[in-house]
């Protein structure tokens, strides 16, 4: 895949990450993988993405540079480079474009079809700030594989029907029936489709699936201060009865993730002034 340029080391760094990553993934199972996963985004970001919010959204404005982002997170582009994901194995990318005082920009959602109540409560939290800031949205794609896996998950849901369940959310919380696009894989050259928005156009591009070995340079990077400040919590039910988190002054509300990893304070997002922002939920 063609990087671009001025991003391409950092980028790089990123990209073994990820390999790594799935190998550990495969190893260590799924909890510790996504606690590795928001900590790595954390170092990214500090590096070359401004991270504003927590669960897994980042606010960025960019408006050259590609920026790619992993499963189980988000990213909203308030200007006009492209946001991608890494490949999509049977995964559901759901992103749109919008106008906001007369310019463009983009969002994109990546996650696997289990997780589509995260998704769910992603793309909530992005129509949320993108109503703040009073952005039109004009176009919402969503990205599926063309042959979905067969898996049949604990509650009956293959796979297709989570991607028919997810057209139709998507469909009534925009209010705008989404482009369908469908990608593909090439399971005999190892590679799959990537997500890729930008103003001017969606597509998907067939990507080799990164495997390679860990990197060791990347444990270089001093590992994130832990804020030692607390806030009591208002613990929710979302509409699946997963706990979820409020905030007692800004009432922004988490995604299912905070509540079991509250030390990650980027999986709660605060209005910008919240005197919370930066510190650990815990409960009463
Ligand atoms: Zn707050």
């Amino acid at each position: 895949m063609v990087r671009k340029t001025s991003m391409r080391s950092k980028n790089k760094r990123v990209k073994r990450n990820t390999k790594s990553r799935r190998i550990k993934r495969k190893i260590k199972g799924r909890r510790i993988k996504r606690k590795t996963k928001s900590r790595r985004i954390k170092r990214k970001s500090r590096k070359n993405i401004k991270l504003v919010g927590g669960g897994g959204i980042l606010e960025i404005t960019e408006n050259s540079n590609e920026t790619e982002f992993e499963q189980s997170h988000a990213v909203i582009n308030y200007g006009l480079g492209p946001i991608s994901t890494y490949n999509l194995v049977n995964c559901i990318a759901i992103g749109g474009m919008f106008e906001l005082d007369g310019k463009p920009g983009t969002f994109l959602t990546h996650e696997s079809p289990l997780d589509y109540l995260e998704q769910q409560t992603k793309l909530y939290q992005i129509k949320t700030r993108l109503d703040t800031h009073k952005a039109i949205i004009t176009q919402i794609i969503l990205f599926r594989i063309d042959v979905p896996a067969l898996d049949v998950y604990g509650s009956g849901l293959t796979t297709q029907k989570i991607i028919e369940l997810m057209i139709d959310y998507s469909g009534s919380l925009f209010s705008l029936p989404p482009i369908i696009h469908t990608y593909s894989c090439d399971i005999s050259t190892l590679r799959c489709g990537k997500a890729i928005i930008s103003p001017t156009e969606y597509k998907s591009e067939i990507t080799p699936i990164r495997i390679t070995p860990l990197n060791t340079t990347d444990l270089s990077i001093p590992p994130t201060p832990r804020p030692s400040e607390t806030f009591i919590a208002i613990v929710l039910n979302n509409a699946n009865g997963k706990k979820i988190y409020q905030c007692p002054i800004c009432k922004s509300i988490t995604g299912t993730a905070a509540p079991l990893n509250p030390e990650d304070i980027t999986l709660f997002t605060h209005k910008y002034d919240c005197p919370n922002k930066f510190k650990i939920p815990k409960e009463n």
